[in-house]
C-alpha cells in the first residue's frame, strides 16, 4: 500500500508542478478557455490517480482523484470543476465494465464536482474552502464505499485509512499548490514590475529600448515608417514645488490616462522617466505624427487637471517629432533626432510642437508628401495660432 501511496503522490506532484508552469502567465485573469484547459488537463490527471490507485485490500481501492477535482475548482471555478470530474467519470466508465454500480459512481463523481465547484464560488477564504471541499467529498465518497463494502469485516479500518489518505493529500496537496501559486504570482509581479511604470502603469523607459529597437526592425523589413514622439511636462518642478509631491504625482498618471486615450491600439506610450513620455506611432510619415502630436498637446492644454486639494490647474506639453528613416536609420540615431527637436521646442518657449527631419529626407525633401519650406510653413503656423 505504501509503495502506491507514493507512485500515487509522485503522479500528483509531478503533474502539479508541470500545471503551475503551463498555467502560470496572469494569475488574476484566468479566461474562460484557459479555465476549461486547465479542467481537462486535472481531468487526464485524476483519470491517471485513478489508474494508478492505492489498493487497501484484494478488491478496494482507494485514490486521491477528489483532491484533484479541489485543485481545479480552486482556479478554475465551477467549469473547471465539471470538467474534470466528468472526465474522471467518463475515464471511470471506460476502464472498468459497465454496470449499475460504476453508473451510479461515476454520476457521483460528477455530483462531487458541482458541489465542489459551488463550494469555490462562496465569498469565503480559500483555506476553508479547501477544508469544507476535503471534507464533503471524502464525505461523500465514503457513503459510496459504506454501500460498496459495508459487508467487509475491515470496512471500518478501510474508512479510517481513507480518510487519513484524503487528509494526508489534501494538506501535502494544499502546501505545493500554495507554493506553486505563490511562485507564480511572485513571478508575474517581477515581470510587470521589470516593464511597468508604477505611477501611470504605461510600459516604462526599459520597455521603450526595446519595443523601439523591434519596431524599427520590423519597419525596416516592412519598408514602413514609425513615427516618434519624445513629450516633456512644462515646468513639472514648479508645479511640485507650488502645490507639492502628490498632487505632480496625479498629474503624472492622469497624463498617461490621456496619451492612452490619444492614440491608436497598436501604438505604444512609455514614461520614459520623471516628466517624460514617450509615444511610438506604428506606420506614420512625418505629417501625420506631427499632426498627432498637435492633437495632444491640444488637449492637454485645454485639459483641466484636477489636483487633491480640489484646485485645478493646467499644464503644458513640448513635444519633438521624428520619424524613422527606411535605410540605415538606429535607435539611437531616431531617439537623438526626437530628443533634439524636443529640446528646440523647449528652447523656442514650451508648449509647442517642433520637429527633426531624417537624414534622408532632408537631403531629397521633394520625395516626400511635403517640402522643407511646406513644413517650415506648417511648424510656423503652429507656433503662431497657439
Ligand atoms: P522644463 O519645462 O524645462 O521641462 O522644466 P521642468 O521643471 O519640467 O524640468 P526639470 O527637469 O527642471 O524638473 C523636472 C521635475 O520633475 C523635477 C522633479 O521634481 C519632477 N519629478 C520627476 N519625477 C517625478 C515623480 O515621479 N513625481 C513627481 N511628483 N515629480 C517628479
Ligand atoms: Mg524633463
Ligand atoms: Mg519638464
Amino acid at each position: 500500500m505504501l509503495k502506491d501511496l507514493f507512485v500515487h503522490l509522485c503522479i500528483m506532484i509531478a503533474f502539479l508542478f508541470v500545471g503551475g508552469s503551463i498555467f502560470k502567465n496572469n494569475p488574476y485573469e484566468i479566461s474562460l478557455i484557459n479555465k476549461m484547459i486547465f479542467g481537462v488537463f486535472t481531468g487526464i490527471l485524476g483519470s491517471l490517480l485513478m489508474i494508478f490507485s492505492i489498493q487497501v485490500e484484494s478488491e478496494t481501492i482507494i485514490d486521491l482523484r477528489h483532491i484533484v477535482m479541489i485543485v481545479s475548482a480552486i482556479f478554475g471555478g465551477f467549469v473547471s470543476s465539471i470538467i474534470t470530474s466528468t472526465l474522471i467519470a467518463i475515464s471511470r466508465l471506460l476502464f472498468l465494465d459497465i454496470n449499475t454500480e460504476v453508473i451510479i459512481v461515476s454520476i457521483a463523481i460528477i455530483f462531487v464536482g458541482a458541489i465542489i465547484g459551488f463550494i469555490s464560488s462562496l465569498k469565503i477564504s480559500k483555506s476553508k474552502q479547501w477544508i469544507f471541499m476535503v471534507v464533503i467529498s471524502t464525505f461523500i465518497f465514503s457513503i459510496i464505499l459504506y454501500f460498496r463494502i459495508r459487508h467487509l469485516d475491515y470496512f471500518n479500518i478501510i474508512l479510517f485509512n481513507y480518510w487519513g489518505l484524503s487528509i494526508f493529500g489534501g494538506i501535502i496537496t494544499y502546501i505545493l499548490v500554495n507554493y506553486i501559486s505563490r511562485s507564480n504570482y511572485l513571478n508575474y509581479e517581477y515581470k510587470k514590475q521589470a516593464t511597468v511604470d508604477f505611477l501611470t502603469g504605461l510600459k516604462n523607459t526599459r520597455q521603450f529600448d526595446l519595443i523601439l529597437s523591434n519596431l524599427m526592425a520590423d519597419a525596416k523589413i516592412q519598408r514602413k515608417n514609425i513615427g516618434l514622439l519624445y513629450i516633456d511636462i512644462d515646468y513639472f518642478k514648479q508645479i511640485n514645488d507650488s502645490y507639492g509631491h502628490q498632487a505632480g504625482d496625479s498629474i503624472l498618471h492622469e497624463v498617461g490616462s490621456i496619451l492612452i486615450a490619444s492614440i491608436r491600439e497598436h501604438d505604444n506610450v512609455f514614461r520614459n522617466g520623471g516628466e517624460e513620455f514617450s509615444v511610438i506611432l506604428l506606420d506614420m510619415n512625418l505629417e501625420k505624427s506631427i499632426e498627432i502630436a498637435e492633437n495632444i498637446r491640444t488637449k492637454i492644454e485645454k485639459h483641466p487637471f484636477l489636483l487633491p486639494n480640489n484646485l485645478t490647474i493646467h499644464i503644458t506639453f513640448s513635444i519633438g517629432v521624428t520619424t524613422s528613416q527606411a535605410v540605415g536609420d538606429t535607435p539611437q540615431n531616431i531617439v537623438k533626432r526626437a530628443d533634439d527637436a524636443l529640446y528646440s521646442a523647449k528652447s523656442k518657449g514650451r508648449n509647442q510642437v517642433c520637429w527633426s527631419l531624417a537624414k534622408e529626407e532632408r537631403d531629397h525633401p521633394n520625395r516626400y508628401n511635403l517640402s522643407a519650406k511646406d513644413r517650415y510653413k506648417k511648424h510656423k503656423k503652429f507656433i503662431t495660432t497657439r
